[in-house]
């Protein structure tokens, strides 16, 4: 019988089990995870910290479902080493454990800059991460966050709407420059700054201190706030100017967290032998250059991309799952187009694909109206739609990512794209006009047509189809799409919802 065993039990390890298991009863099946507790939904630690979700909801896999399905989880038991000439791993606690087929899903660690003080700070990656922001934020009276890409800004969110002051203090020129321009930054930073959360650009972090961030000097701006949190070094409250440079400042907080991005985790594979750029290099069947060992998820590197979200990791799992108990031994991952989703109450934003080409690269249709916090932008090649910031509300949302994900040629009238619903323009989106092809839930690749062919096997509510395709059980940003489409089969038919 073939023997499986998955390094971490995060998103990616975690799937991989269920989706072997579905496929074949028999295989044996081992899982080490490095952290204690039950596998649990990474990226939904937002809504935890944000306080709409708590803990025990983002928990997947329980001792009850190993049991069922005779898989041996081992919570809190790091792999230290892989011997690839026996075949086993070996772990802290001295076992060693054979296998026919590897697979690491080590996924990626925070990255925790060399500042001074650092160990003063929390990073945003593990839900114990995010048990210590909490209980630290329970008794703080301001909080700094650093790094404003998607982390930093769901974490000053989710605190901001805790009731907490909160200052983000980013390095680069605006917010999120990875999936936004400028303008986009800009909008989503007065935004941000309208629901509480004070927002630097530019700066430097020199330090952490007891009581605050020491900034480099003469660094930062804060668009709408300006400074309201910042006091000249040697004037502040904290008194932690008094080692500091003439012209630095000190923005004063009790709780700092670090948001400063993430690295895949490659040790084993690396000190095994198996080749690392970034991440572990996979081809097109996630396997190294080991045939016995596979990678997926954040640790993995496949074609060049190390991915850092869900969908990717979970299109990964299944490949691995096909090819390991060769119910498809074609299976093959070519590659994911990305689309991130912003989870912070009160603003709307998805972004993807190439959206800094500029004038000169593409065909731009852009709208922009600061005072209502909206930013729309189609970056066009081709006659293809190749990337779009969708920021504040607006229904074309689904129609747009619709066009990105499926590469075909755009409709003569863009600006339609960007208004649906005005005279002339695209139609809104509407779970009537959605065509059944299109993906609903990104994470899970789910499409309406799936939802519907659910609904009439009897599933009423969004549990009820959750339950049976998975949509919704990824970052969870569809729960309302998914909603609008059920609502509005139930209403064809008549059926109370
Ligand atoms: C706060 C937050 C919000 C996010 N929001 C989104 C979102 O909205 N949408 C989205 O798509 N993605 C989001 N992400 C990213 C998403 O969570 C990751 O892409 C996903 O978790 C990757 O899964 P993974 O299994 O590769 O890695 P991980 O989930 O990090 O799991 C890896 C596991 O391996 C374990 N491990 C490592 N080394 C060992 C070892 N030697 N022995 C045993 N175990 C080991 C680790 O302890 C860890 O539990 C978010 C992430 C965070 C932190």
């Amino acid at each position: 019988m073939t023997r499986l065993v998955v390094v971490g039990n995060g998103m990616a390890g975690a799937r991989l089990v269920s989706e072997v298991r579905a496929r074949d009863p028999h295989i044996r099946i081992t899982v080490f995870g490095a952290e204690t507790g039950r596998p649990y939904n990474r990226a939904l630690l937002s809504n935890v910290l944000a306080g709409t979700m708590t803990p025990g909801q983002v928990r997947m896999l329980d001792a009850e479902w190993y049991a069922d399905h005779a898989v041996t989880a081992l919570p809190g038991v790091e792999v230290t080493a892989i011997d690839r000439e026996a075949q086993e791993v070996l772990t802290a606690c001295g076992r060693r454990e054979p296998y026919d087929v590897l697979v690491l899903a080590t996924g990626s660690e925070a990255v925790v800059p060399p500042l001074p003080g650092a160990e003063r700070a929390v990073a945003f990656r593990t839900m114990g991460d995010c048990e210590a922001i909490l209980a630290a934020a329970g008794t703080a009276r301001r909080a700094v966050v650093v790094g404003g890409g998607l982390l930093g800004v769901e974490a000053a969110r989710g605190l901001a709407g805790r009731g907490l002051p909160v200052t983000l203090l980013h390095l680069a020129g605006h917010l999120m420059e990875r999936q936004l321009d400028a303008e986009a930054g800009l909008v989503l930073g007065e935004s941000l700054a309208g629901l509480g959360v004070e927002i630097r650009t530019g700066v430097t972090v020199r330090e952490i201190l007891d009581d605050g961030v020491r900034l480099a000097a003469g660094t930062g701006t804060a668009p709408g706030t300006a400074g309201a949190a910042a006091s000249p070094s040697g004037t502040g409250e904290s008194g932690a100017g008094e080692s500091g440079a003439v012209g630095e400042e000190v923005v004063e907080a009790d709780l700092v967290v670090l948001a400063c991005g993430v690295r895949p985790v490659t040790r084993l594979a690396r000190d095994a032998g198996l080749a690392v750029a970034r991440g572990i290099v996979v081809d097109d069947e996630m396997r190294t250059g080991d045939p016995s060992v596979f990678a997926i998820g954040e640790c993995a590197e496949h074609d060049g991309v190390v991915y850092g979200l869900v969908a990717p990791a979970w299109e990964q799992a299944a490949v691995v799952a096909d090819l390991v108990t060769a119910t498809d031994k074609t299976a093959r991952y070519r590659g994911s187009r990305l689309v991130t989703r912003l989870k912070a109450r009160g603003v709307e934003l998805a972004a993807m694909g190439e959206t800094h080409l500029t004038e000169d690269e593409a065909e731009i249709v852009r709208f922009s109206h600061r005072a209502r916090g909206a930013y729309r932008k189609l970056v066009i090649r081709d006659g293809r739609l190749v990337g779009a910031i969708l920021l504040g509300e607006t229904p074309a949302v689904g129609t747009v990512t619709r066009l990105f994900d499926h590469g075909g040629p755009l409709p003569a009238d863009r600006a339609g794209l960007l208004f649906p619903g005005l005279a002339g323009g695209a139609a809104a989106d509407s779970p009537v006009r959605m065509p059944d092809a299109a993906r609903v839930c990104q994470c899970n690749n789910v499409t309406k047509g799936q939802i519907r062919s659910c609904w009439e096997s009897g599933a009423r509510d969004v549990a009820a189809v959750a339950a049976a395709t998975r949509a919704t059980t990824g970052c969870g940003s569809c729960r309302d799409a998914v909603e609008g489409i059920v609502g509005w089969l139930c209403e064809q038919e008549g059926i109370p919802v």
